[in-house]
């Protein structure tokens, strides 16, 4: 007893670490502490642990300690709440299990899980319709990031010929994108009314929207570096001039846009098709000339006008020139 009170720490609120070595966590009966814990609290831990995680192997090492945490860990109700990291699996791990994994948290209601899978089916596999209604059930579902790639699938008629471009369809998905904050889709519906693309005209409201999505962009990337900024950190204030000149450090991808940039960086595609120059997007043609060039150089390619945005303050700028005529 003595022993066990020299070892508490009373700041942490914890046994120390010399104790822990010690002691295993098992009572006098041998039982381990977590068996003696009903399943709705390890449940509790699973749904915390999984919405929480920052990479896969968070997860997958709590699931794999033993049998029942093996089954309890993909209980639907963790499955539903598992965050967009947990399944960010890498293009070169890619595998059956992780699209079965995928499929049922799609299953158990996870709109994350819905809008990866369905990109991957939409891009990689070339499963269009499979990939389409993914987005789509993640969409319903007020997913925004699934409504603005829908819209880029109907601005660029993906998966289809020209003629099938829905321009009306990708102005009215990307409303509905903008109206939940996304910035990107902000972005490509100011420029739509600054051009009167698939939308009536309209050069100031166009104007205000760019500013909103710059201003947002601006008060996101704040929030998430404002160590980097106050301290002026120029290693980690790589980036970002956005449509108005700011210097700001860029906000990490999706995992779904970070898996196509794997994917299509070490795959092949048809040498004919290309692949969105913005660094964090990696979405590819799905037929030739598919994407807009930049209007200057014309070798640049990108799949939106809120990628070309972003690789212009990413660097373009200062690349960018007139091809040489000879
Ligand atoms: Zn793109
Ligand atoms: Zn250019």
């Amino acid at each position: 007893m003595k022993t066990r009170r020299r070892n508490y720490n009373p700041v942490a609120g914890a046994p120390t670490t010399s104790h822990r070595k010690r002691v295993k966590l098992t009572t006098s009966i041998g039982h381990n502490f977590f068996n003696m814990l009903p399943d709705d609290i390890v449940l509790s831990i699973f749904i915390k642990v999984g919405s929480t995680a920052d990479c896969p192997s968070d997860f997958v090492a709590g699931v794999s300690t033993c049998r029942r945490f093996k089954t309890l860990g993909v209980n639907s109700l963790v499955l539903s709440k598992a965050s967009a990291e947990t399944f960010a699996v890498k293009a070169g791990n890619w595998s059956e299990f992780a699209h079965r994994f995928l499929q049922r948290c799609s299953d158990a209601g996870n709109v994350e899980a819905s809008y990866t899978l369905g990109m991957i089916q939409f891009y990689c596999f070339q499963n269009r319709r499979i990939g389409a209604a993914l987005m789509a059930k993640a969409a319903i579902k007020s997913h925004a990031p699934a409504l603005y790639s829908l819209a880029i699938i109907q601005f660029n008629g993906s998966g289809g010929s020209k003629n099938i471009k829905d321009l009306i369809g990708g102005v009215t998905l990307c409303a509905r994108a903008a109206f939940l904050g996304h910035i990107d889709a902000i972005r490509e519906l100011g420029h739509c009314l600054k051009d009167g693309y698939g939308i009536g005209k309209n050069t100031v409201e166009g104007q205000r929207f760019l500013i909103e999505a710059n201003a947002r962009e601006l008060s996101t990337i704040c929030s998430k570096h404002s160590s980097a900024l106050l301290s002026g950190d120029r290693k980690n204030l790589h980036l970002l001039v956005s449509d108005f000149g700011f210097c700001l450090p860029c906000s990490r991808s999706h995992p779904a846009n970070r898996f196509l940039v794997d994917w299509f960086g070490d795959r092949r595609l048809d040498p004919a098709l290309r692949v969105c120059c913005y660094g964090g997007c990696g979405r590819p043609e799905t037929r030739v000339n598919e994407f807009r060039r930049c209007s200057v150089c014309s070798v640049m390619n990108y799949c939106s006008r809120g990628c070309q945005a972003r690789d212009w303050t990413m660097g373009h700028n200062k690349n960018c020139r007139p091809p040489v005529r000879l």
